[in-house]
Protein backbone atom coordinates (compact mmCIF):
# COMPACT_ATOMS: atom_id res chain seq x y z
CA UNK A 1 0.00 0.00 0.00
CA UNK A 2 2.64 2.37 0.80
CA UNK A 3 5.74 1.04 -1.09
CA UNK A 4 5.45 4.08 -3.83
CA UNK A 5 5.42 6.47 -1.24
CA UNK A 6 9.15 8.04 0.34
CA UNK A 7 9.29 10.08 3.18
CA UNK A 8 12.34 12.73 2.30
CA UNK A 9 11.43 14.07 5.83
CA UNK A 10 9.10 16.90 7.59
CA UNK A 11 6.12 16.79 5.14
CA UNK A 12 8.19 16.22 2.04
CA UNK A 13 7.16 13.04 0.73
CA UNK A 14 8.00 11.67 -3.53
CA UNK A 15 5.18 9.84 -4.45
CA UNK A 16 6.10 7.38 -7.64
CA UNK A 17 2.71 5.98 -9.36
CA UNK A 18 3.04 4.58 -13.07
CA UNK A 19 3.23 7.57 -14.84
CA UNK A 20 3.38 10.59 -12.66
CA UNK A 21 5.64 12.02 -9.91
CA UNK A 22 4.32 13.64 -7.54
CA UNK A 23 6.48 15.83 -4.47
CA UNK A 24 4.83 17.09 -1.81
CA UNK A 25 5.90 20.56 0.18
CA UNK A 26 9.63 19.92 -0.96
CA UNK A 27 11.88 21.03 1.55
CA UNK A 28 15.81 20.01 2.68
CA UNK A 29 15.90 17.88 -0.09
CA UNK A 30 19.01 15.68 -0.42
CA UNK A 31 18.45 14.18 -3.97
CA UNK A 32 17.32 15.65 -7.23
CA UNK A 33 14.60 13.31 -8.74
CA UNK A 34 12.38 15.62 -11.01
CA UNK A 35 8.75 16.04 -9.82
CA UNK A 36 6.05 15.80 -12.77
CA UNK A 37 3.63 17.67 -10.19
CA UNK A 38 4.81 19.64 -6.86
CA UNK A 39 1.99 20.19 -4.13
CA UNK A 40 2.53 22.94 -1.81
CA UNK A 41 0.34 23.62 1.03
CA UNK A 42 1.19 27.07 2.62
CA UNK A 43 3.66 30.11 1.96
CA UNK A 44 5.43 29.01 5.59
CA UNK A 45 9.65 28.54 4.68
CA UNK A 46 9.46 24.81 5.91
CA UNK A 47 6.48 23.75 3.26
CA UNK A 48 7.41 26.32 0.34
CA UNK A 49 10.91 26.34 -0.43
CA UNK A 50 11.86 28.30 -3.84
CA UNK A 51 15.31 26.76 -3.63
CA UNK A 52 14.20 22.83 -3.16
CA UNK A 53 11.70 23.78 -5.72
CA UNK A 54 14.16 24.49 -8.40
CA UNK A 55 15.59 21.68 -7.55
CA UNK A 56 13.18 19.16 -8.76
CA UNK A 57 11.27 21.82 -11.36
CA UNK A 58 11.55 21.18 -15.22
CA UNK A 59 9.64 23.05 -17.86
CA UNK A 60 7.09 20.21 -17.50
CA UNK A 61 6.50 20.25 -13.85
CA UNK A 62 3.06 21.57 -12.99
CA UNK A 63 3.03 22.96 -9.37
CA UNK A 64 -0.03 23.56 -7.18
CA UNK A 65 0.26 25.63 -4.34
CA UNK A 66 -1.68 28.47 -2.55
CA UNK A 67 -1.44 32.21 -3.93
CA UNK A 68 0.94 33.19 -1.03
CA UNK A 69 3.39 30.92 -2.06
CA UNK A 70 2.74 30.85 -5.42
CA UNK A 71 4.20 34.21 -5.43
CA UNK A 72 7.93 33.21 -4.47
CA UNK A 73 8.16 30.52 -7.34
CA UNK A 74 7.80 30.59 -10.95
CA UNK A 75 6.90 28.44 -13.91
CA UNK A 76 3.32 26.49 -14.61
CA UNK A 77 1.78 27.38 -11.44
CA UNK A 78 -1.97 26.78 -10.27
CA UNK A 79 -3.07 28.46 -7.53
CA UNK A 80 -5.75 27.15 -5.50
CA UNK A 81 -7.72 27.62 -2.24
CA UNK A 82 -9.75 24.48 -0.25
CA UNK A 83 -12.61 23.63 -1.99
CA UNK A 84 -11.07 23.25 -5.50
CA UNK A 85 -10.82 20.36 -7.41
CA UNK A 86 -8.08 20.62 -10.65
CA UNK A 87 -6.92 17.39 -12.75
CA UNK A 88 -3.23 17.78 -13.66
CA UNK A 89 -1.35 15.31 -15.77
CA UNK A 90 -4.54 12.88 -15.42
CA UNK A 91 -4.04 13.53 -11.65
CA UNK A 92 -7.51 14.79 -9.81
CA UNK A 93 -6.35 16.77 -6.68
CA UNK A 94 -8.80 18.43 -4.40
CA UNK A 95 -7.64 20.94 -2.34
CA UNK A 96 -9.27 20.88 1.33
CA UNK A 97 -9.37 23.56 4.42
CA UNK A 98 -5.93 22.96 6.63
CA UNK A 99 -6.06 25.32 10.19
CA UNK A 100 -5.49 25.98 13.60
CA UNK A 101 -8.34 25.75 15.63
CA UNK A 102 -6.61 26.05 19.10
CA UNK A 103 -3.18 28.15 18.41
CA UNK A 104 -2.62 31.25 15.81
CA UNK A 105 -0.06 29.88 13.50
CA UNK A 106 -2.35 28.68 10.78
CA UNK A 107 -5.64 31.21 10.55
CA UNK A 108 -8.34 29.32 8.75
CA UNK A 109 -8.78 33.01 6.44
CA UNK A 110 -5.71 32.34 5.18
CA UNK A 111 -6.97 29.93 3.15
CA UNK A 112 -4.38 27.24 3.23
CA UNK A 113 -4.82 23.87 2.00
CA UNK A 114 -3.94 20.10 2.25
CA UNK A 115 -4.58 17.84 -0.81
CA UNK A 116 -6.79 14.51 -1.61
CA UNK A 117 -4.83 13.63 -4.75
CA UNK A 118 -5.35 10.05 -6.79
CA UNK A 119 -2.08 8.10 -8.15
CA UNK A 120 -2.44 5.01 -8.98
CA UNK A 121 -6.05 4.69 -7.90
CA UNK A 122 -4.98 5.11 -4.65
CA UNK A 123 -6.69 8.24 -2.94
CA UNK A 124 -3.75 10.13 -0.98
CA UNK A 125 -4.47 12.73 2.15
CA UNK A 126 -1.55 15.16 3.24
CA UNK A 127 -2.92 17.20 5.75
CA UNK A 128 -0.67 20.28 5.86
CA UNK A 129 -0.63 22.10 9.12
CA UNK A 130 -3.85 21.84 10.74
CA UNK A 131 -5.56 21.19 13.70
CA UNK A 132 -7.81 18.39 14.30
CA UNK A 133 -10.82 19.63 12.05
CA UNK A 134 -14.31 19.19 11.95
CA UNK A 135 -14.13 18.79 7.88
CA UNK A 136 -11.81 15.37 8.28
CA UNK A 137 -14.90 13.62 9.15
CA UNK A 138 -16.10 14.50 4.93
CA UNK A 139 -13.41 12.79 3.38
CA UNK A 140 -14.06 9.60 2.16
CA UNK A 141 -12.18 6.51 0.92
CA UNK A 142 -8.97 7.76 2.21
CA UNK A 143 -6.30 5.10 1.16
CA UNK A 144 -3.53 6.75 2.82
CA UNK A 145 -3.33 9.31 5.01
CA UNK A 146 -0.41 11.83 6.11
CA UNK A 147 -0.89 13.22 9.18
CA UNK A 148 0.92 16.44 11.61
CA UNK A 149 2.00 14.51 14.80
CA UNK A 150 4.41 17.06 16.07
CA UNK A 151 2.20 19.56 17.99
CA UNK A 152 3.30 23.19 18.53
CA UNK A 153 1.82 24.27 15.24
CA UNK A 154 -0.08 21.55 13.98
CA UNK A 155 -1.76 18.51 15.84
CA UNK A 156 -0.47 16.99 18.66
CA UNK A 157 0.18 13.19 18.36
CA UNK A 158 -2.91 12.73 20.21
CA UNK A 159 -5.23 15.03 18.51
CA UNK A 160 -3.96 13.17 15.18
CA UNK A 161 -5.35 10.22 16.82
CA UNK A 162 -8.77 11.93 16.57
CA UNK A 163 -8.56 12.64 13.28
CA UNK A 164 -7.37 9.34 12.15
CA UNK A 165 -10.14 8.08 13.60
CA UNK A 166 -12.60 10.09 11.77
CA UNK A 167 -10.96 9.98 8.52
CA UNK A 168 -10.29 6.03 8.72
CA UNK A 169 -7.82 5.21 6.12
CA UNK A 170 -6.02 2.37 5.36
CA UNK A 171 -2.73 3.50 6.14
CA UNK A 172 -1.86 6.57 8.46
CA UNK A 173 1.73 7.62 8.13
CA UNK A 174 3.19 10.35 10.34
CA UNK A 175 5.13 13.38 9.38
CA UNK A 176 6.12 16.75 10.54
CA UNK A 177 8.47 15.72 12.81
CA UNK A 178 12.08 14.86 12.89
CA UNK A 179 13.18 18.54 11.29
CA UNK A 180 11.43 21.47 12.94
CA UNK A 181 9.94 20.41 15.84
CA UNK A 182 8.98 16.90 17.35
CA UNK A 183 10.51 13.53 17.00
CA UNK A 184 10.18 9.96 16.83
CA UNK A 185 7.92 9.97 20.12
CA UNK A 186 5.34 11.60 18.46
CA UNK A 187 5.15 9.48 15.53
CA UNK A 188 5.20 6.20 17.71
CA UNK A 189 2.89 7.33 20.33
CA UNK A 190 1.09 8.03 17.49
CA UNK A 191 1.18 4.68 16.20
CA UNK A 192 0.73 3.28 19.54
CA UNK A 193 -2.98 4.40 20.03
CA UNK A 194 -4.05 3.67 16.84
CA UNK A 195 -3.44 -0.27 17.41
CA UNK A 196 -6.02 -2.28 16.48
CA UNK A 197 -7.87 0.54 14.89
CA UNK A 198 -5.76 2.45 12.21
CA UNK A 199 -2.69 0.77 10.20
CA UNK A 200 -0.13 2.96 11.08
CA UNK A 201 3.07 2.71 8.66
CA UNK A 202 6.23 5.14 10.55
CA UNK A 203 8.31 5.36 6.87
CA UNK A 204 11.56 5.96 7.27
CA UNK A 205 13.38 8.77 6.45
CA UNK A 206 15.17 8.55 3.02
ZN1 LIG B 1 3.00 26.32 8.67
ZN1 LIG C 1 4.82 23.20 9.29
Amino acid sequence: MVENIHWLGHDTFKITGKDVTVFTDPFKLRSADKADIILITHEHFDHCSPDDVAKIQTDDTVIVATPDCAAKLSGNIKTVKPGDIIEVKGVRIEAVPAYNTNKQFHPKDRNWVGYIFTVDGKRIYIAGDTDYIPEMKTFRDIDIALLPVSGTYVMTAEEAVQAALDIKPKVAIPMHFGSIVGDKSDAERFAAALKGKVDVVILKEE
